[in-house]
């Protein structure tokens, strides 16, 4: 199978940052899979399961797993360990398939060279915009690599062509079925799919 890439600038940009992901990771096709959990540990990641976390208050852990929990995926401390790994907690309501993204996108800040204490400024007068802006950039490189990088392009496209359904294909990956209909749209494969899907 040829490797190719997505028709779009940004797509290709991304694509080539994931390959190198992959790369990373010693794998050899697009068709293989990814296991974010090992790429985790060689980017010096230290992926701690949250009933781990004794720094949260009572009250804090509860809100995070209960009202708030669909409004986090995920996050890395701020603060490197003294080993020099970074510290990265994953929301324990979420599915490990949801988690193979929010744990891509930590690895991906990291092998991008993206500061953590970057992410962090913040504006005292409220005028936050260029940061928000900055922030916006990074954190959509950082996600959509991470997506390049579970579900390459050539991959993709080798299964819709086969006729398998997002949902066959975030199986085959490992993935949440979200993600690879996200990875579909933004790689401009939709018309190949549906023409793939509804056939016969
Ligand atoms: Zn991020």
């Amino acid at each position: 199978m040829n490797r190719e890439f997505p028709p779009t600038e940004k797509g290709r940009r991304y694509e080539m940052r994931a390959q190198g992901l992959r790369q990373f990771a010693g794998l050899k096709k697009d068709i293989d899979r990814l296991d974010p959990f090992e790429l985790a540990a060689h980017a010096n990641l230290l992926v701690v399961p949250f009933e781990q976390v004794s720094a949260l208050s009572e009250g804090t852990r509860e809100h995070l797993l209960g009202a708030g929990k669909d409004a986090w995926s995920g996050g890395a401390a701020s603060i490197p360990l003294p080993d020099g790994r970074t510290l990265i907690i994953l929301n324990p309501t979420h599915s490990k398939n949801r988690h193979a993204a929010t744990l891509m996108e930590e690895v991906s800040h990291v092998f991008l060279g993206h500061k953590a204490n970057e992410l962090a400024v913040k504006d005292p007068s409220g005028k936050t915009t260029k940061t928000r802006d900055y922030n916006h950039a990074i954190e959509e490189e950082a996600y959509s690599t991470g997506a390049a990088a579970l579900v390459p392009y050539s991959g993709l496209k080798k299964l819709i062509i086969d006729g398998r359904t997002a949902r066959e294909i975030a199986r085959h990956y490992g993935v949440s079925t979200a993600l690879v209909e996200f990875r579909i749209k933004i790689s401009r494969l939709w018309g190949l799919y549906e023409k793939h899907l509804f056939k016969g």
